[in-house]
C-alpha cells in the first residue's frame, strides 16, 4: 500500500488537469492521501477535495509563513475545521526561517498553539521546518495518524553529517521535544514553548 502523507493537490498548479491526475494516482496504487493545507483559504480547499474524493483526507493548519492570519478567531475557526471527520492531522505548521515571512516570536507562538490544539484534540501534527540559510536545508518531519511510524525526520543536505533518523512516536510532547533538540542543535538554542 502507497499511503502519501504530504500533498498539496489543491495547488492551483493542478487546476488543469486534477481530476485525470487524481484518477490516475489511484490507478498506480495510492489507496491513501493526505493533502496538506498552508493557509486558511486551503484549508476550505482541502476540505473540498477531502469531501469529493474517498482516499482523499486533510490536514489543517497555517504554515510559518501564513500565521498573520492567525488570531482568537480565526483560530477557533481552525478548531472547528480540525474536527471535521475527514481531518486526520493538524499542519502543516512549524517554522520557517528560510523565507522568514513572520517575526521568529510570532511563528513560535502559533506553532506551539497549533500543537497544543492536536493535543486537545489527539491528533498527529504535520511539520515544516526551514532552516534559515541557503539552499535545501529544510527537514520536514511527516507525522501519519494511523500510526505505526509516526515521525520521519529527514535532514537537511547541509546535515548530512547528521544521521537520518526515523522515529516510531506516539507522543506529540516527544515529537515537540525531537524538534526542540534539532533546533536546539542548529546551534540557535531556541525555547520553543
Ligand atoms: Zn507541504
Amino acid at each position: 500500500m502507497i499511503f502519501e502523507s504530504h500533498a498539496h493537490y489543491d495547488d492551483a498548479a493542478f487546476d488543469a488537469d486534477r481530476e485525470e491526475l487524481l484518477n490516475q494516482c489511484r490507478q498506480q496504487g495510492i489507496e491513501t492521501i493526505i493533502n496538506v493545507s498552508a493557509s486558511l483559504d486551503s484549508i476550505k480547499s482541502t476540505l473540498a477535495l477531502a469531501e469529493k474524493y474517498p482516499f482523499i483526507y486533510g490536514a489543517a493548519g497555517v504554515h510559518p509563513d501564513e500565521v498573520g492570519a492567525l488570531n482568537e478567531e480565526t483560530f477557533a475557526w481552525l478548531r472547528e475545521q480540525c474536527r471535521h471527520p475527514k481531518i486526520a492531522a493538524v499542519g502543516e505548521i512549524g517554522l520557517d526561517y528560510y523565507w522568514d515571512k513572520e517575526k521568529h516570536e510570532l511563528q513560535k507562538y502559533w506553532f506551539c498553539r497549533q500543537m497544543e490544539l492536536a493535543k486537545e484534540l489527539d491528533m498527529p501534527i504535520q511539520l515544516e521546518v526551514m532552516s534559515g540559510s541557503s539552499g535545501t536545508n529544510a527537514w520536514p518531519i511527516q507525522v501519519s495518524r494511523e500510526g505505526v511510524a509516526t515521525a520521519v525526520v529527514s535532514i537537511p543536505e547541509r546535515y548530512m553529517h547528521t544521521p537520518v533518523e526515523v522515529v516510531h512516536r506516539q507522543d506529540l510532547e516527544d515529537t515537540a521535544k525531537l524538534l526542540a533538540a534539532f533546533v536546539e542543535s542548529l546551534g540557535r538554542g531556541d525555547k520553543l514553548c
